[in-house]
């Protein structure tokens, strides 16, 4: 196998990195302190083909596969964990479930724009009483003539109160049956459906985390994705993809960590010589640069087979698993090594630490995808 970037990964790391310094760096931390939604910023990153990148040319994407969708993510990530994590979620979530599940009229109507950014995407699975046990859902949707009708709350919803458009994950049958489940796509602005309460949260604080509510919110029966009945198991679908790009946020995480550690142990002088010449420190650096490439490969594994249209459910779990828990590792550890400087927000490793932990919880906590992994080898 050959591991170089390609062509492609390597232009995109450049494209980010540029666009980074001037639009992002110079405002992560006032961002991050006021909780603010930079949603200017993601027409911006639709302007360069960031929002809609594994949407083919013809719906107006990028048209870009799995490995430099992993490279957007982590590149984004190195910079701000929360964008990183806001444009995981409009393009694999939301996008990435019309993508994959919409018929050809809803792929013409709703991928060039979300693939622009000119709409934000949301995606609800999640509930206030059912997070991991999904099929437990309340929030339920009843067909009148026409029309479905849905009542009930989506909660921990990325984009739940700014995004223009949102697919969201109702129950159409009995409470844990697997195909009890449907998705539909709600556009804001439908009447009895609203923007609930935005979480204040330890990181990712740029992202915007908030409740959907549904009051007798009527829509269309063409509004449905796929046939009725099917909408859980798309999901389960759906995150496979979605475990790839939190694994890649967790890779930007813990990379965008190890470097500023990297540097700081060489600039930094205790009993007058670089932190890093004490194998206390540089055995740190060694253990994190180790489990980063281990990371690393794990996720590229699952990129590359995902984009070879392989089931990744197992390679998924493992890479969003691993790399998200080294991420959390990564962090702690490069604020130990900056001491009581990266206690504070002067450096940039306190919110890496902060932004790191969603990666161990969001789209199927560390314990699920253990049950995941246990359950594809135990098949
Ligand atoms: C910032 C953020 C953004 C999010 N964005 C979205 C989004 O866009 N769309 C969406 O639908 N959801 C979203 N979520 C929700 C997220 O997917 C859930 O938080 C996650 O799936 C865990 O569910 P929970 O929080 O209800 O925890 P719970 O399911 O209540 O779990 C609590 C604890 O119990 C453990 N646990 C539960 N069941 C088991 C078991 N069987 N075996 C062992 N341990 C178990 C869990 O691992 C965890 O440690 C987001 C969450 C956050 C924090």
């Amino acid at each position: 196998m050959n591991f170089e970037p390609t062509e492609m990964q390597q232009q995109i790391t450049q494209v980010i990195r540029d666009f980074g310094k001037t639009h992002m760096q110079p405002h992560v931390l006032e961002w991050d302190e006021t909780q603010t939604f930079p949603v200017q910023l993601f027409k911006q990153l639709g302007e360069l083909g960031l929002m809609g990148v594994l949407v083919p040319e013809q719906y107006g994407g990028s048209g870009l596969g799995y490995l430099e969708y992993v490279t957007v993510i982590s590149e984004v990530a190195k910079i701000c964990g929360a964008i990183g994590l806001s444009v995981a979620a409009h393009n694999s979530l939301c996008t990435g479930h019309i993508l994959q599940f919409g018929s050809e009229e809803q792929k013409q109507r709703y991928l060039p724009k979300l693939a622009n950014a000119e709409w934000i995407g949301a995606w609800g699975l999640t509930e206030p009483n059912t997070g991991s046990d999904a099929m437990n859902m309340k929030c339920v949707a009843h067909k009148d003539g026409d029309e479905w009708v849905i009542n009930g709350t989506k909660s921990w919803i990325t984009h739940g109160k700014s995004g223009d458009v949102a697919v969201v994950i109702v129950r159409t049958g009995n409470v844990r049956d697997s195909h009890g489940m449907t998705a539909f796509v709600v556009e804001r602005g439908t009447p009895g459906f609203s923007g609930g309460k935005k979480e204040n949260k330890l990181g990712m604080r740029a992202s915007e985390t908030a409740e959907m509510i549904f009051d007798n919110c009527r829509i269309p029966a063409a509004n449905m994705l796929g046939h009725e009945g099917e909408g859980f198991i798309q999901s389960m679908k759906v995150l496979d993809g979605g475990r790839i790009s939190i694994a890649a946020l967790s890779l930007g995480i813990a990379k965008g960590a190890y470097e500023a550690a990297l540097k700081y142990a060489q600039e930094r002088h205790q009993f007058d010589k670089p932190i890093a010449s004490f194998q206390g420190i540089s055995f740190k650096l060694a253990d994190m640069a180790t489990e980063i490439m281990a990371a690393e490969l794990l996720t590229m594994q699952a990129a590359d087979g995902k984009t070879r249209g392989a089931k990744v459910t197992q390679q998924a779990a493992m890479a969003k698993y691993y790399a998200s828990e080294v991420a959390v590792r990564t962090a702690n550890e490069a604020v130990q090594i900056f001491g009581g400087y990266g206690y504070t927000k002067d450096f940039p490793v306190e919110k890496f630490y902060r932004d790191a932990k969603l990666c161990t919880i969001g789209e199927g906590t560390s314990e699920i995808q253990k049950l995941v992994i246990a359950r594809e080898a135990l098949k």
